[in-house]
């Protein structure tokens, strides 16, 4: 199976496609032709065995042997269960809580596996130059990225997020960063300053010459890169098979999935899945209030021109939703034309035939006051969520007043209540100004009864080892200062 760049026919093998993590021509690899399989074929296994068979499809030129490495490497004892993500039964729906690795978001899930994906890949190649990480982050990515490739043999990792855009304890959790090949920088300005800056740095083809001379080639670790979304497809086909075994469907019976959204990678990996062939009928696609994703999906509009909003789940604070570009690729529309559009406009507008395809979705908004209501409905009824999670969740309830359809549904829950904490309390009506995120924690912590996840206990007591701040028109001049500095 090979990949191909959705800008243009440039087409690469599994293993380069990990490694080059985004087309010359800017365009986003997709697989060339989508595999199949017989859910049927998945209802004994452990999830490292679906993990194993998933990637068998995708990374053709990968033996049994390297993808059984990578997998047994990522999915450890790092994860708080052997079955990774946990599915818990509530009332109206199911909850998958996809956040039980180290930095308590679902990004882990990819993100463990990743640099095994790409060092074997690059090994394969018989590449010999350093490979480095270059990550935009709106706050979970950049932790997960950070550890995952922390001490790595062959890579550098280095992680931009928004200074002012994400929570403490996120912020906390990547500048107490261990590892000699890690670098953390806060920048001036929002997450689509910092990937629109990163994506350039892929593009800048005398940069990357530059850096070749000296042995060191850039890779990504964001979603752009087709080897984090495939492992992504996995936890669906897990979950479906878990809802067969825990009777709350027949096997081969449609399921809803909601997906809190923002740069679409999470919910583009459950389209691959439905793809496939696992019973997923509608893709329900999550936002907050910077919804162009909820207005896209809606009218084939996509429209960037409207004020950027800082909102309590920010990890969905996004405008240019990256992994859309996959999305049209797959209904067959002009991808390069509606970038260009994009780039120059901040708009563009799909085809009639691409606005039928969007019938598989549905698409709705949470308002920030929805979210906070949600979440305390949600622990009154027993079960606390994060407000990513929140968000889902009540678009779901929107979903339900709006269509008749009956489907048993999974909401993806993203993050640990305790990675969010100020709006999580802020919810269950603790609104103590005086008291930083990790006091909080502990007040969570006993008003809950659930313990404070290891990923975040004791943060504030670990030492602080990076603190840079900088323009965002000062991200090409850092990266050559750290490769120079070898
Ligand atoms: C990254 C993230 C999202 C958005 O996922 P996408 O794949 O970018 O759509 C949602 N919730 C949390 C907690 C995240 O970290």
């Amino acid at each position: 199976m090979n990949y191909t760049s959705t800008r243009s026919k440039y087409t690469v093998s599994a293993a380069e496609a990990i490694v080059e993590g985004i087309a010359p021509d800017g365009g986003l690899f997709v697989p060339q032709s989508m595999p199949s399989i017989n859910i049927e074929d998945f209802l004994t296994l452990t999830y490292k065995e679906m993990a194993i068979k998933i990637f068998e499809l995708f990374l053709t030129d990968f033996t049994r042997e390297e993808i059984e490495a990578c997998v047994e490497a990522a999915y450890d004892h790092k994860f708080k269960t052997s079955n990774i993500t946990e599915l818990k039964h509530l009332e109206d729906f199911s909850v998958l809580e996809l956040y039980h690795g180290k930095t308590l978001a679902f990004k882990d899930i990819a993100l463990s596996v990743l640099p095994y994906l790409m060092k074997t890949a690059s090994q394969k190649l018989g590449i010999k130059d350093e490979i480095v990480i270059l990550t935009a982050t709106s706050g979970d990515t950049g932790k997960a990225a950070l550890e995952g490739f922390k001490d790595v043999e062959g890579t550098k990792i280095i992680v931009f997020y928004p200074s002012d855009g994400i929570s403490d304890i996120q912020k906390r959790q990547m500048i107490t960063q261990e590892g000699e090949n890690t670098y953390v920088y806060g920048i001036k300005g929002n997450f689509d300053d910092a990937q629109t800056a990163v994506k350039s740095i892929f593009m800048n083809k005398q940069l990357k010459e530059k850096i070749l001379e000296d042995g060191f080639r850039f890779s990504s670790a964001n979603s752009i890169n087709i080897g984090r979304l495939i492992p992504q497809i996995i936890y669906y086909v897990n979950a479906y098979v878990r809802m067969v075994g825990a009777s709350k469907i027949k096997v081969h019976e449609p399921i809803n999935i909601v997906v809190p959204s923002g740069n679409f990678g999470n919910i583009l990996a459950g389209n691959y899945a439905k793809l496939i062939g696992v019973p997923i009928d509608k893709l329900i696609c999550a936002s907050n209030e910077n919804a162009v994703l909820t207005e896209f999906l809606k009218t084939g509009i996509y429209d960037i021109n409207r004020e950027f909003r800082v909102t309590n789940s920010p990890s969905m604070d996004i405008l240019i939703s990256s992994n859309l570009e996959r999305f049209l690729h797959l209904i067959g529309e002009d991808v390069k034309a509606h970038m260009t559009n994009l780039n120059l406009q901040g708009r563009y507008e799909i085809s009639s035939m691409g606005k039928k395809s969007l019938t598989s979705y549905y698409a709705d908004f949470t308002e920030e006051k929805e979210t906070l209501d949600e979440i305390k409905t949600a622990y009154d009824a027993g079960y606390l969520m994060d407000t990513h999670t929140a968000v889902a969740s009540h678009v779901f309830k929107k979903f339900n007043q709006a269509t008749l359809n009956q489907n048993s549904t999974i909401v993806v829950s993203t993050a640990s209540p305790f990675k969010f904490t100020k709006h999580v309390m802020q919810a269950l009506g603790h609104n103590d100004e005086n008291m930083n995120e990790f006091e909080l924690l502990n007040q969570l912590s006993s008003i809950s009864g659930l313990d404070i996840p290891h990923g975040v206990k004791d943060l504030d007591q670990s030492n602080i080892l990076h603190g840079g701040i900088i323009e965002k028109d000062e991200i090409q001049e850092t990266i050559e200062k750290i490769l120079r500095c070898k």
